[in-house]
């Protein structure tokens, strides 16, 4: 499975695109309310059976034949099908208790995305424009341009056409071309450790650091929301801020994630097996705030673990509860804990001193190679703190 995703040329006939959404956004409230309306009155009955989905696209057929509902009929009917089938779930997911509450209306103005079947779709390549591959796309009777940046390989399964929060459309084709590029071995191993200070420390001695990009746009950031909070609700001025301020979080985003990609594949490369502490995010979260949540680690441990799957190399995750930071490498002496503001420390039991970061980082390579059976190495069992 790999997605492609592309951006659709702006043009005024992007509207269209708009106007199916609306439909869609009409379809997914309709339904909604009808499931809503029938557990209303029978929910109560024993033995309540909800409809199901099957039932409601029968349904949805016989409406598109009424003239009430003639501009229903999207060309891949699919699209609504699908919409169907995730108020149904969405339902199932009610009785199971998996969800507080049923499937609920939505705004047609947030109404963003919608999916549908690949096999049907048209694309055809189109001459260069600036330089850059252009293709276009058949999408409801209408031809719509992307830049198609690169080939997709294998065969498409799923198209999703999404509108982001700046107004720019994009495409995504989901293929079942697996993407394998496997990297050549190179025999080494590391473990990393995250810290505030120093976004990754790898147990050779190396540290990365992740630019604060959040906190570097930080000033833009308020000035744009500031502006926002100024203008008249529901106006047209008010509508250009917001845009205003989503290009400034599109923008610390997209740096957010180029920098984790590049660091992801320049680790994969170097290394055969990556160790890495399983980190209780949400707890870093409430303890230490924004600057968690701007180096983002979770964001990057998925990009990592994927490029590591793409490579043919291992990205293992340590257990939370192992102490690391303040047992001693050398020794295997566990020490009580220390303030985050001391960066190294001596111990007293083997006559070292230690760097935080890069101790705890060796520690992770420990545990998990002797959890991954790579190395053999165990960790020390623990003795009387010094
Ligand atoms: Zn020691």
């Amino acid at each position: 499975m790999r997605t492609y995703k592309y951006k659709i040329q702006n043009h005024k006939r992007n509207h269209h695109l708009q106007k199916d959404l609306h439909v869609i956004a009409h379809v997914h409230n309709h339904f909604v309310a009808l499931w809503q309306r029938h557990y209303r009155i029978y929910g109560e009955c024993e033995g309540y059976k909800r409809p199901s989905a099957f039932r409601m696209i029968k349904h949805l057929t016989k409406l598109k034949r009424l003239g009430k509902y003639e501009h229903w009929t999207i060309p891949y009917s699919w699209v609504l099908q699908e919409c169907i089938q995730r108020i149904d779930k969405g339902w199932q997911n009610f009785f199971a208790k998996r969800a507080k509450r049923s499937p609920k209306f939505r705004s047609r103005h947030k109404y963003r995305s919608m999916t549908f079947d690949g096999s049907q779709v048209k694309i055809e390549t189109v001459d260069k424009t600036h330089g850059c591959p252009v293709a276009k796309i058949r999408i409801n009777r209408r031809w719509y341009r992307f830049w198609y940046s690169r080939p997709i390989e294998g065969n498409i399964k799923r198209v999703t056409v999404k509108k982001d929060f700046v107004g720019d459309w994009y495409i995504t084709f989901t293929t079942d071309e697996k993407g394998l590029e496997p990297a050549p071995k190179t025999g080494e191993t590391a473990g990393f450790d995250f810290g505030l200070k120093d976004f990754l420390t790898c147990s050779d001695g190396t540290k990365y650091q992740s630019p604060e990009f959040y906190k570097s746009a930080s000033k833009l950031v308020k000035r744009a929301s500031r502006v926002l909070s100024r203008k008249q609700k529901g106006s047209n001025n008010r509508n250009r801020a917001r845009k205003d301020s989503a290009r400034v979080h599109l923008k610390v985003n997209r740096q957010r994630e180029d920098h984790h990609w590049k660091l992801a594949l320049e680790l994969v490369r170097k290394f055969d097996v990556c160790y890495f502490e399983d980190l209780n995010l949400e707890g870093m979260k409430r303890l230490w705030g924004r600057k968690v949540s701007d180096y983002a680690f979770g964001d990057f441990m998925q990009k990592i673990k994927w490029q590591a799957q793409k490579r043919g190399k291992h990205v293992v995750q340590t257990d939370r509860w192992t102490p690391t930071t303040k047992v001693c490498h050398a020794c295997g002496q566990i020490h009580k804990f220390f303030h985050l503001n001391i960066r190294e420390w001596y111990c007293h039991n083997c006559k070292i001193s230690h760097d935080r970061d890069i101790n705890a980082a060796i520690n992770i390579h420990k545990v998990g190679a002797s959890t991954f059976g790579v190395e053999g190495i165990r960790l020390a069992s623990a003795s009387t703190p010094c």
